[in-house]
Protein backbone atom coordinates (compact mmCIF):
# COMPACT_ATOMS: atom_id res chain seq x y z
CA UNK A 1 0.00 0.00 0.00
CA UNK A 2 1.54 3.76 -0.60
CA UNK A 3 2.30 6.50 1.67
CA UNK A 4 -1.05 8.05 1.89
CA UNK A 5 -1.42 11.39 -0.31
CA UNK A 6 -0.03 14.54 2.64
CA UNK A 7 -3.15 16.44 1.07
CA UNK A 8 -6.69 14.36 0.66
CA UNK A 9 -4.94 11.49 2.78
CA UNK A 10 -6.08 8.62 0.42
CA UNK A 11 -3.79 5.59 -0.79
CA UNK A 12 -4.95 5.54 -4.24
CA UNK A 13 -1.97 6.41 -6.19
CA UNK A 14 0.53 5.80 -8.82
CA UNK A 15 4.53 5.62 -9.43
CA UNK A 16 5.68 8.37 -11.55
CA UNK A 17 8.84 7.97 -10.74
CA UNK A 18 11.20 6.11 -8.95
CA UNK A 19 14.92 8.15 -8.83
CA UNK A 20 15.58 11.39 -7.95
CA UNK A 21 18.61 13.59 -8.59
CA UNK A 22 22.14 12.14 -7.81
CA UNK A 23 20.59 8.84 -8.87
CA UNK A 24 18.68 9.10 -5.54
CA UNK A 25 16.44 5.54 -5.47
CA UNK A 26 12.62 7.05 -3.61
CA UNK A 27 9.40 6.76 -5.56
CA UNK A 28 6.95 9.74 -6.84
CA UNK A 29 3.48 9.59 -6.13
CA UNK A 30 0.58 11.29 -7.76
CA UNK A 31 -2.81 10.95 -6.00
CA UNK A 32 -5.67 9.61 -8.22
CA UNK A 33 -8.31 10.78 -5.99
CA UNK A 34 -6.87 14.68 -6.26
CA UNK A 35 -3.64 14.65 -8.40
CA UNK A 36 -1.28 16.08 -5.74
CA UNK A 37 2.34 14.65 -6.44
CA UNK A 38 4.62 13.97 -3.40
CA UNK A 39 7.89 11.61 -2.17
CA UNK A 40 6.41 8.05 -0.67
CA UNK A 41 7.78 8.06 3.01
CA UNK A 42 8.08 12.35 3.37
CA UNK A 43 9.29 11.47 6.75
CA UNK A 44 12.01 10.42 5.94
CA UNK A 45 13.68 13.96 5.05
CA UNK A 46 12.87 15.50 8.47
CA UNK A 47 14.32 18.83 9.88
CA UNK A 48 17.15 17.31 11.38
CA UNK A 49 18.28 17.01 7.44
CA UNK A 50 18.22 21.29 7.58
CA UNK A 51 19.06 21.75 11.30
CA UNK A 52 22.84 19.79 10.16
CA UNK A 53 25.09 20.33 7.26
CA UNK A 54 23.53 17.99 5.20
CA UNK A 55 20.97 19.89 2.86
CA UNK A 56 24.00 22.63 2.07
CA UNK A 57 26.31 20.10 2.02
CA UNK A 58 24.46 18.56 -1.17
CA UNK A 59 22.36 21.36 -2.66
CA UNK A 60 23.04 24.77 -4.00
CA UNK A 61 23.48 27.34 -6.74
CA UNK A 62 26.37 26.53 -8.65
CA UNK A 63 26.32 23.04 -10.14
CA UNK A 64 29.90 22.81 -10.59
CA UNK A 65 30.32 21.71 -7.01
CA UNK A 66 28.34 20.18 -4.35
CA UNK A 67 27.03 22.44 -1.79
CA UNK A 68 27.55 25.49 -1.11
CA UNK A 69 28.81 28.23 2.22
CA UNK A 70 26.49 31.13 3.37
CA UNK A 71 27.78 33.82 1.95
CA UNK A 72 28.17 32.39 -1.83
CA UNK A 73 24.20 31.74 -1.60
CA UNK A 74 23.75 35.16 -0.37
CA UNK A 75 25.94 36.71 -2.76
CA UNK A 76 24.21 34.54 -5.51
CA UNK A 77 20.70 35.30 -4.72
CA UNK A 78 20.94 38.81 -3.09
CA UNK A 79 20.41 40.54 -7.22
CA UNK A 80 17.42 38.78 -7.78
CA UNK A 81 15.40 39.83 -5.00
CA UNK A 82 13.78 42.94 -6.71
CA UNK A 83 11.75 40.62 -9.00
CA UNK A 84 9.88 39.09 -5.81
CA UNK A 85 10.17 43.19 -4.15
CA UNK A 86 7.82 44.56 -7.18
CA UNK A 87 5.76 41.20 -7.26
CA UNK A 88 5.05 42.91 -3.70
CA UNK A 89 5.27 46.89 -4.19
CA UNK A 90 1.17 46.95 -3.67
CA UNK A 91 1.47 45.48 0.05
CA UNK A 92 4.37 46.67 0.77
CA UNK A 93 4.06 49.91 3.33
CA UNK A 94 7.19 51.39 5.41
CA UNK A 95 5.49 50.41 9.03
CA UNK A 96 5.15 46.82 8.13
CA UNK A 97 6.57 44.24 10.30
CA UNK A 98 7.35 41.05 8.27
CA UNK A 99 8.37 37.28 9.19
CA UNK A 100 10.38 35.41 6.95
CA UNK A 101 10.35 31.65 7.53
CA UNK A 102 12.71 29.38 5.97
CA UNK A 103 14.98 33.00 5.22
CA UNK A 104 17.87 30.87 3.49
CA UNK A 105 20.93 33.50 4.53
CA UNK A 106 18.51 36.45 4.91
CA UNK A 107 18.26 37.24 1.12
CA UNK A 108 15.09 38.44 0.68
CA UNK A 109 14.98 40.18 4.44
CA UNK A 110 17.92 42.47 3.54
CA UNK A 111 15.92 43.60 0.34
CA UNK A 112 13.49 44.12 2.29
CA UNK A 113 15.54 46.83 4.31
CA UNK A 114 13.94 50.36 4.35
CA UNK A 115 10.72 49.03 2.60
CA UNK A 116 9.53 48.08 5.88
CA UNK A 117 9.31 48.72 9.48
CA UNK A 118 10.63 45.66 11.45
CA UNK A 119 12.11 42.31 9.87
CA UNK A 120 12.22 38.98 11.73
CA UNK A 121 13.46 35.61 10.19
CA UNK A 122 13.61 32.17 11.03
CA UNK A 123 15.61 29.24 9.32
CA UNK A 124 16.79 25.65 10.41
CA UNK A 125 20.31 25.83 8.67
CA UNK A 126 22.96 26.38 11.62
CA UNK A 127 25.32 27.88 9.42
CA UNK A 128 22.91 30.19 7.90
CA UNK A 129 21.94 31.20 11.16
CA UNK A 130 25.40 32.37 11.83
CA UNK A 131 26.08 34.28 8.69
CA UNK A 132 22.88 36.33 9.43
CA UNK A 133 23.84 36.99 13.01
CA UNK A 134 27.77 37.50 11.97
CA UNK A 135 26.76 39.80 9.00
CA UNK A 136 23.16 40.69 8.69
CA UNK A 137 21.18 43.44 11.11
CA UNK A 138 17.80 41.98 11.59
CA UNK A 139 17.08 38.95 14.23
CA UNK A 140 16.84 35.57 12.98
CA UNK A 141 15.14 32.59 15.37
CA UNK A 142 16.67 28.89 14.67
CA UNK A 143 13.51 26.77 15.79
CA UNK A 144 10.90 24.99 13.75
CA UNK A 145 7.80 27.06 13.10
CA UNK A 146 5.47 24.69 15.31
CA UNK A 147 7.78 26.01 18.49
CA UNK A 148 8.99 29.38 17.64
CA UNK A 149 7.13 32.22 20.88
CA UNK A 150 8.16 35.55 18.77
CA UNK A 151 7.53 38.30 20.98
CA UNK A 152 7.87 40.59 17.83
CA UNK A 153 4.55 39.81 16.31
CA UNK A 154 1.84 39.16 15.00
CA UNK A 155 2.63 40.46 11.83
CA UNK A 156 1.26 42.49 8.73
CA UNK A 157 2.95 39.84 6.58
CA UNK A 158 4.54 36.22 6.72
CA UNK A 159 6.33 34.67 3.88
CA UNK A 160 7.84 31.63 2.79
CA UNK A 161 9.93 31.38 -0.32
CA UNK A 162 10.85 27.94 -1.72
CA UNK A 163 9.75 26.21 1.79
CA UNK A 164 6.65 24.41 1.52
CA UNK A 165 8.02 21.61 -0.43
CA UNK A 166 10.12 20.82 2.15
CA UNK A 167 7.99 20.50 5.07
CA UNK A 168 6.58 17.04 5.58
CA UNK A 169 2.76 18.40 6.32
CA UNK A 170 2.27 21.31 4.13
CA UNK A 171 -0.92 22.27 5.35
CA UNK A 172 -0.15 22.35 9.40
CA UNK A 173 2.97 24.39 8.37
CA UNK A 174 0.61 27.04 6.41
CA UNK A 175 -1.51 26.67 9.53
CA UNK A 176 1.29 27.46 11.56
CA UNK A 177 2.23 30.50 9.47
CA UNK A 178 -0.91 31.92 9.85
CA UNK A 179 -0.70 31.77 13.76
CA UNK A 180 1.88 34.64 13.92
CA UNK A 181 -0.65 36.90 10.93
CA UNK A 182 -2.57 40.09 12.30
CA UNK A 183 -6.31 39.26 10.84
CA UNK A 184 -5.81 40.97 8.36
CA UNK A 185 -2.14 39.94 7.57
CA UNK A 186 -0.64 38.86 4.04
CA UNK A 187 0.72 35.51 3.75
CA UNK A 188 2.70 35.26 0.68
CA UNK A 189 4.50 31.79 -0.23
CA UNK A 190 6.70 30.96 -3.75
CA UNK A 191 7.45 26.83 -4.83
CA UNK A 192 8.04 24.89 -7.62
CA UNK A 193 5.03 24.83 -10.20
CA UNK A 194 4.68 21.36 -11.15
CA UNK A 195 3.65 22.02 -14.50
CA UNK A 196 6.75 23.72 -15.55
CA UNK A 197 7.17 24.01 -19.10
CA UNK A 198 10.24 22.16 -19.10
CA UNK A 199 8.26 19.10 -17.78
CA UNK A 200 4.96 19.99 -19.52
CA UNK A 201 6.23 21.06 -22.45
CA UNK A 202 9.45 19.93 -23.50
CA UNK A 203 9.63 16.43 -21.31
CA UNK A 204 13.61 16.99 -21.53
CA UNK A 205 15.21 14.07 -19.78
CA UNK A 206 18.09 15.36 -18.21
CA UNK A 207 15.64 17.81 -16.46
CA UNK A 208 12.91 15.67 -15.11
CA UNK A 209 16.20 13.40 -13.40
CA UNK A 210 17.14 17.03 -12.11
CA UNK A 211 13.77 18.50 -10.69
CA UNK A 212 12.79 15.63 -8.22
CA UNK A 213 14.72 15.54 -4.99
CA UNK A 214 15.15 14.51 -2.10
CA UNK A 215 14.37 17.61 -0.09
CA UNK A 216 11.76 18.53 -2.18
CA UNK A 217 9.22 16.13 -0.35
CA UNK A 218 5.44 17.90 -1.88
CA UNK A 219 5.06 18.78 -5.82
CA UNK A 220 2.76 21.27 -6.43
CA UNK A 221 0.49 22.75 -9.46
CA UNK A 222 -2.04 25.61 -9.44
CA UNK A 223 -4.82 23.10 -8.51
CA UNK A 224 -3.17 21.62 -5.58
CA UNK A 225 -1.79 24.66 -3.96
CA UNK A 226 -5.30 26.04 -4.29
CA UNK A 227 -6.53 22.88 -2.68
CA UNK A 228 -3.57 22.81 0.77
CA UNK A 229 -4.36 26.79 1.28
CA UNK A 230 -8.22 26.22 1.20
CA UNK A 231 -7.67 23.43 3.54
CA UNK A 232 -5.12 25.68 5.51
CA UNK A 233 -7.73 28.53 5.80
CA UNK A 234 -6.39 31.10 3.26
CA UNK A 235 -7.94 32.85 0.06
CA UNK A 236 -6.09 34.92 -2.49
CA UNK A 237 -4.28 34.67 -5.55
CA UNK A 238 -2.01 32.05 -7.20
CA UNK A 239 0.07 32.97 -10.06
CA UNK A 240 2.49 31.20 -12.07
CA UNK A 241 5.74 32.77 -12.40
CA UNK A 242 8.81 32.60 -14.84
CA UNK A 243 12.48 33.35 -14.00
CA UNK A 244 14.62 31.56 -15.67
CA UNK A 245 15.04 33.12 -18.99
CA UNK A 246 14.80 32.20 -22.54
CA UNK A 247 18.50 31.68 -23.45
CA UNK A 248 18.45 29.00 -20.12
CA UNK A 249 15.75 27.01 -21.63
CA UNK A 250 17.61 26.73 -24.84
CA UNK A 251 20.53 25.83 -23.11
CA UNK A 252 18.70 22.90 -21.50
CA UNK A 253 16.36 21.89 -25.06
CA UNK A 254 20.05 21.81 -27.08
CA UNK A 255 22.45 20.21 -24.27
CA UNK A 256 19.96 18.10 -21.83
CA UNK A 257 22.10 19.96 -18.75
CA UNK A 258 21.73 22.74 -16.83
CA UNK A 259 24.02 26.13 -16.79
CA UNK A 260 26.46 25.72 -14.69
CA UNK A 261 24.59 28.26 -12.31
CA UNK A 262 21.53 29.99 -10.90
CA UNK A 263 23.10 33.53 -12.37
CA UNK A 264 23.38 32.55 -16.02
CA UNK A 265 20.11 30.94 -16.11
CA UNK A 266 18.27 34.09 -14.43
CA UNK A 267 20.20 37.10 -15.78
CA UNK A 268 18.61 39.06 -18.63
CA UNK A 269 20.26 37.26 -21.82
CA UNK A 270 22.84 38.56 -24.14
CA UNK A 271 24.00 37.79 -27.36
CA UNK A 272 26.67 40.07 -27.98
CA UNK A 273 29.12 40.52 -25.02
CA UNK A 274 32.49 41.41 -27.14
CA UNK A 275 33.07 44.75 -29.02
CA UNK A 276 34.31 43.14 -32.58
CA UNK A 277 31.02 44.68 -34.03
CA UNK A 278 30.13 48.42 -33.95
CA UNK A 279 28.01 50.01 -30.56
CA UNK A 280 24.76 49.91 -32.44
CA UNK A 281 24.97 46.74 -33.68
CA UNK A 282 25.99 45.11 -30.27
CA UNK A 283 22.96 46.90 -29.22
CA UNK A 284 20.17 45.81 -32.12
CA UNK A 285 21.46 42.03 -31.34
CA UNK A 286 21.66 42.33 -28.06
CA UNK A 287 17.93 44.54 -28.08
CA UNK A 288 16.92 41.73 -29.86
CA UNK A 289 17.38 38.58 -27.63
CA UNK A 290 15.80 40.54 -24.76
CA UNK A 291 12.81 41.13 -26.38
CA UNK A 292 12.36 37.59 -27.74
CA UNK A 293 13.03 36.64 -23.82
CA UNK A 294 10.23 38.93 -22.54
CA UNK A 295 7.94 37.47 -25.16
CA UNK A 296 8.85 34.26 -24.18
CA UNK A 297 8.39 34.55 -20.56
CA UNK A 298 4.90 36.38 -20.79
CA UNK A 299 4.05 33.62 -23.20
CA UNK A 300 5.23 30.68 -20.37
CA UNK A 301 3.22 32.55 -17.87
CA UNK A 302 0.31 32.68 -19.68
CA UNK A 303 0.31 29.20 -20.15
CA UNK A 304 0.75 28.73 -16.48
CA UNK A 305 3.81 26.46 -16.78
CA UNK A 306 5.84 29.11 -15.27
CA UNK A 307 8.69 27.49 -12.92
CA UNK A 308 7.74 28.76 -9.54
CA UNK A 309 3.98 29.26 -8.16
CA UNK A 310 3.23 32.40 -5.92
CA UNK A 311 0.48 33.22 -3.72
CA UNK A 312 -0.30 36.24 -2.14
CA UNK A 313 -3.39 35.59 0.19
CA UNK A 314 -5.32 36.41 3.73
CA UNK A 315 -7.02 34.34 6.42
CA UNK A 316 -10.50 33.37 4.93
CA UNK A 317 -12.73 35.17 7.17
ZN1 LIG B 1 -4.80 13.24 -2.70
Amino acid sequence: MFTPCTLCHSTNAEIIRDTLRYDIKRKVLRCNDCTFVYLETPDATNQDYYTSKTYRETYGPNLKKKGSEPKEIYDTYFPFQGVIIDALKDILRPDMNVLDVGCSTGQFLSALKGKVAGRIGMELSEADVAFIRENLDFKVYSEPIEDAVIPEGPFDMVSALQVVEHVPDPVSFVQHLGKHLKPDGYLYLELPNIHDSMLDAYHIKGYENFYYREPHLSYFSEKTLGDLLAKAGFVGKIKTVQRYTFTNHLHWLLTGNPQDNFTLGNQEPILVTTDTVSPPVKQELNDFIRRVNREYIDLIEKHGMGESLTFLGKKAV
